[in-house]
């Protein structure tokens, strides 16, 4: 089966599957409907700067009323069956896989990223439907005796309501994904404010799920360029019961406060500044491994990226060796090109920041052993960059750098790399490569982060919480602690002697 839609040619004769016309449209109850007074905005090529689509551009009048069709979707769907609740996500996880080519050449051509990375992607948003499909029929309460006697005790979970979602542009199916499945599964539905940069692979997942079956009203899409007024008019609206938000801290500090005023439930999965560890007893066919993907899955445009990679001194110059070439022989160009390991970067301020830092590290004493020069041209491209020696002081080292470049440092301490490595507001993930499995514990328990890769560079599963800790966030995405985001407890007091 394949999504409507039409067929536009991309570089070296690839074509994409564009959603429709209509379907770039808001998709709100029932309707693909155009925005209020019809305004659009254009979606880009970042590889080339090219106008891929227009898309509606909603504004507050619209998100008020994806919220409206959203509150009255929700008394029904909280009420059908779980199991007729994880068919509609089974299907769409068969849909999304029997059309992943198509979904993937999608996300390439709006977000950039090289056309293996955006299969895994579906794979790996595909997969939280499947998995929630699972959690659906499993959501339990508990009947017990109260300690003293005399009455029993009954939990029964509950949707917590309407939920509002505000996503990112790097990940741009899975990262709805991640909350659309579980919100559904436990009962609740959604208005999703996509990224403005990439609002095409979420109408084309809401075409899905309304080819699936799921009822008008259940899932909300609202592309919009005025997120601030549209979102706060949305968590001011005491209908909506949740914010979920996966974005930046700052965006998120700033959503956190317009939550408060209604004491809206929230998960905020936010920013990251991963340190990577290499201990000298590491195995360094698994480090240089481990290191590239942590380093350079999605082009390093990812909050569990490694943002600082600490190499003990005895290993530093061989690791640094092996990881430089194998950062030098990538590939740069179009996402959709054979054989491209780094596609653009999403937007000439992501190019400029980068290359600020770069020049920072410079100044204050790194040398550049891979990259570091940007190429002319169209399209927002950085090559794939290596640095030594790079200071404390760094900026590069305090910010998320949210781009291919790694820096390495140096050091010839556990608790010293410990401390350096948590001295960041930041707490997401670190990465430890080690062969000594007591060392690899105390760096697991001493790393002040949601999440530790242990001899790996990959941590995301659906299957596992997902999150993280200090200003990287609240709450957990993904496993079984996912749907309990989404469900409110009540407890009933049972007179029974
Ligand atoms: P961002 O600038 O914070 O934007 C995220 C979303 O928030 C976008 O949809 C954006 O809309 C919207 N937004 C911006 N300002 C807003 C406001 N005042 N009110 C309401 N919504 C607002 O982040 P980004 O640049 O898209 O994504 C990169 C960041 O996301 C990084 O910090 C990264 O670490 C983080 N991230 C975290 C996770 C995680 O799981 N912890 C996963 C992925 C990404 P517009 O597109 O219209 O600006």
């Amino acid at each position: 089966m394949r999504a409507p839609g039409c067929r536009c040619p991309g570089p070296g004769g690839d074509r994409v599957n564009v959603p429709a016309p209509e379907h770039r449209r808001l998709r709100i109850g029932d309707t693909w409907r155009d925005a209020t007074g019809g305004a659009t905005f254009t979606v880009e090529d970042p590889a080339t700067g090219k106008t891929i689509a227009e898309v509606a551009d909603a504004g507050v009048a619209d998100g008020l009323a994806a919220l409206a069709a959203a509150s009255e979707a929700m008394p029904r769907w909280a009420a059908t069956p779980p199991r007729k609740r994880s068919e509609m996500l089974t299907a769409t996880y068969r849909a999304l896989t029997e059309r992943s080519e198509d979904v993937a050449r999608l996300i390439t051509l709006e977000m950039g990223k090289p056309l293996a990375e955006a299969r895994a992607e579906v794979a790996y948003g595909a997969e939280f439907f499947r998995w929630f499909a699972e959690e659906a029929v499993r959501v339990e309460g508990r009947y017990s005796t109260a300690p003293a006697g005399g009455y029993r005790i009954l939990t029964v979970p509950k949707p917590v309501g309407p939920c509002v979602f505000v996503t990112p542009w790097n990940f741009p199916l899975a990262m709805g994904a991640r909350k659309i499945a579980p919100a559904l599964a436990a009962g609740c539905t959604t208005i999703t404010k996509p990224a403005s940069q990439t609002p095409l692979t979420m109408l084309f997942l809401a075409r899905i799920m309304e080819e699936v079956g799921v009822p008008p009203g259940v899932v909300n899409v609202v592309p919009t360029t005025r997120a601030g007024a549209v979102v706060s008019a949305l968590l001011a609206d005491n209908r909506t019961r949740k914010l979920s938000f996966t974005g930046s801290t700052e965006v998120g500090r700033v959503l956190l406060r317009q939550a408060a005023d209604n004491v809206l439930r929230t998960s905020m999965e936010l920013g990251g500044n991963a340190a990577l560890i290499v201990c000298a007893d590491a195995d360094l066919d698994v480090a240089v491994d481990g290191a590239m993907v942590a380093k350079m899955r999605n082009i390093g445009e990812s909050c569990v990226a490694a943002n600082r990679i600490y190499v003990e001194e005895p290993v530093r110059e061989e690791f640094t060796a092996r990881f430089a070439e194998r950062m030098a022989a990538l590939s740069v160009g179009h996402g959709l090109d054979d054989g491209v390991d780094v596609g653009a970067l999403i937007d000439e301020n992501a190019v400029s920041r980068i290359a600020e830092l770069v020049a920072d590290a410079v100044d204050r004493g790194a040398r550049v052993v891979v990259g570091g020069e940007r190429p002319a041209g169209p399209g927002h491209f950085y090559p794939p960059t290596v640095l030594v020696d790079v200071p404390d002081g760094a900026l590069m080292l305090g910010a998320e750098i949210f781009g291919p470049v790694a820096p390495i440092i140096s050091f010839t301490s556990d608790d010293d790399v410990l401390r350096r490595a948590n001295d960041t507001e930041h707490g997401l993930v670190g990465y430890v490569f080690t062969r000594d499995l007591r060392r690899a514990l105390r760096f697991a328990e001493g790393l002040d982060t949601g999440m530790v890769g242990i001899n790996r560079g990959l941590i995301s599963d659906p299957s596992a919480p997902f999150g993280g800790v200090k200003q990287s966030g609240i709450g957990k995405e993904g496993s079984h602690e996912g749907i309990l985001e989404y469900l409110d407890l009540t407890y009933a007091a049972i007179d029974l002697p």
